[in-house]
């Protein structure tokens, strides 16, 4: 059994308190790691120990602050298998996307590294004949980065890499399900160098150890990838110091199919997309609309594609398409979720109930949902689990109008080789990703960024760099 503790000011201890929560294997159900209770002292120690080292860590050249992000990449990339297998074990992660989930996270710290000599701050003309106005982009300070259960590792690295490389220092809060492959990279780079206290992970309650942290007055961003739920109970606290809040939140992601279509790629795209990690994924496609003149076929195809996805042990070599889903309470989630669906009027064309054939685990079976209308719960909610509810559209201008009669706004996709649809589809689509004939998955080079309630602000590539640093502007008269 795995034994964590807290990783505060390049020290590991125990939460102050004690305590301990089990993490569960959700495949097995067997408890595999005890982790660190953490609350309001372990909070304040480690931000105590953020706040201590910024000013210092901020006055290293950029490349030195990159040096260590590419130290980190490296170690990852040797403790690959190991890491994967932590994460797959954690979560039910099937092994070869925990592998993809490790190695993104290497090239993540990467990439970040790679901008340390490229962010610039800027020389603005004055109206005044013996001036110079600068402007610098200057760390943020302190960042409290606050992490969902989906993907763990990545997400960690998404807030780690961009604080490191800009001066910033940083305390990072795994969820409570998933925080082992955050501990055992805490281990794994804890004799690298960094200075103490630059870098920070705890574990413990959201409402406790968590809300001490977003509300300190010594932080200058929070950063929360979770629910919308959540993004609402941090703003409001963060309100109090007017701490600035950038948060990623859930998803309800279109995919438009209009009749010109390449069926055998938009089926592919979508199954991929829905059945990713069993579901339980922000961005992926979570309802579609198909033309009236291709709705047969596509629906054919599409319950054809659906019943052929294996589900099982994540370990399993040959892997199978998915796994369990993460709890008892997120299975019975989606379950309700389809039993409303029946209830409002939608046909279950494939799976619709919990996989009873698995020995242990929280399965439900890859489910497709016909006769599905604009107005259900099954289409206006975020499920995360692997089942497609599916729109069937007179024209494209009903399938654009549906789409965009949502409360989230992360990602969306259409799948057409029509150029004016296409153009239309970028352009009136309000979600901060459009994915064309392809799944949804965003690259680290772009932004990651949700309209409505998805989120304020975004993560990744260059605008996600500026989310840590605040502008500067100096007045030079000579
Ligand atoms: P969650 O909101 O339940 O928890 C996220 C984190 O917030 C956890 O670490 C939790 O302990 C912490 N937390 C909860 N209450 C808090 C509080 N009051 N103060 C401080 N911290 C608090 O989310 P989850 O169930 O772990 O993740 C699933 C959700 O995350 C889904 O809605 C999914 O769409 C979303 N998500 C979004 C993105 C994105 O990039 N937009 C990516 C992954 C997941």
């Amino acid at each position: 059994m795995k034994v964590y503790q807290q990783y505060i000011n390049g020290e590991f201890r125990d939460a102050a308190s004690k305590e301990q929560f089990e993490v569960v294997n959700p495949y097995t159900e067997k408890v595999v790691a005890m982790a660190p209770k953490g609350g309001a002292e372990d909070a304040e120690a480690a931000l105590e120990a953020a706040d201590a080292s910024q000013k210092a860590w901020a006055a290293k050249p950029c490349a030195e602050r990159a040096s260590y992000l590419k130290k980190m990449a490296e170690i990852i990339r040797k403790n690959r298998m190991e890491l994967a297998s932590v994460l797959a074990e954690e979560q039910a992660k099937v092994m070869p996307l925990a592998l993809a989930e490790i190695d993104s996270t290497s090239e993540y710290f990467d990439y970040y590294a790679g901008w340390a000599r490229k962010y610039e701050g800027e020389v603005i003309q004055s109206d005044r004949p013996t001036e110079n106005i600068l402007l610098h982009r200057q760390p943020i300070g302190v960042v409290v980065g606050v992490c969902p259960w989906n993907f763990p590792f990545f997400v960690m690295a998404r807030k780690v890499a961009p604080s490191l490389l800009t001066g910033c220092t940083i305390i990072l809060k795994p969820s409570s399900e998933t925080p082992n492959t955050t501990f055992e990279f805490a281990k794994m780079i804890a004799d690298i160098g960094l200075p103490k206290g630059v870098l920070n992970f705890v574990a413990g309650g959201g409402a406790t150890l968590g809300d001490t942290l977003v509300r300190s007055p010594k932080v200058g961003l929070v950063t929360l990838t979770g629910s919308v739920e959540t993004g609402q109970s941090i703003l409001a606290a963060t309100a109090e110091n007017i701490t600035k809040t950038s948060l990623e939140l859930g998803g309800k992601a279109p995919a438009i199919i209009c009749s010109d279509a390449d069926l055998d790629l938009a089926v592919k795209a979508v199954i991929d997309s829905r059945v990713i990690f069993s579901g339980q994924v922000c961005n992926c496609a979570e309802r579609a609309y198909v033309d009236a003149s291709i709705y047969d076929e596509f629906m054919d195809k599409l319950v054809k594609g659906m019943e052929a996805v294996a589900y099982g042990d994540p370990f399993a070599d040959p892997a199978p398409g998915m796994s369990s889903q993460i709890n008892a309470e997120q299975l019975s989630k989606i379950e309700s979720m389809v039993e409303q669906a029946k209830a409002d009027g939608a046909e279950v064309l494939a799976g619709g109930c919990r996989a009873a054939d698995q020995p242990t685990g929280f399965f439900y079976k890859p489910t497709v949902l016909a006769n599905c209308a604009q107005d259900m719960e099954i289409i206006r909610k975020e499920i995360f689990g692997p089942v497609l509810p599916v729109v069937k559209v007179a024209d494209f201008d009903e399938a654009l109008d549906f789409a965009n009669d949502c409360e989230y706004g992360l990602t969306s996709s259409i799948f057409t080789n029509n150029v004016a649809k296409m153009m239309r589809a970028i352009n009136e689509l309000k979600f901060g990703e459009t994915y064309v004939n392809r799944e949804h998955f965003e690259a680290i080079q772009g932004f990651h960024a949700g309209w409505r309630k998805s989120g304020i602000g975004g993560a990744d590539g260059k605008h996600g760099l500026y989310e840590y640093l605040q502008t500067h502007v100096t007045y030079i008269q000579y």
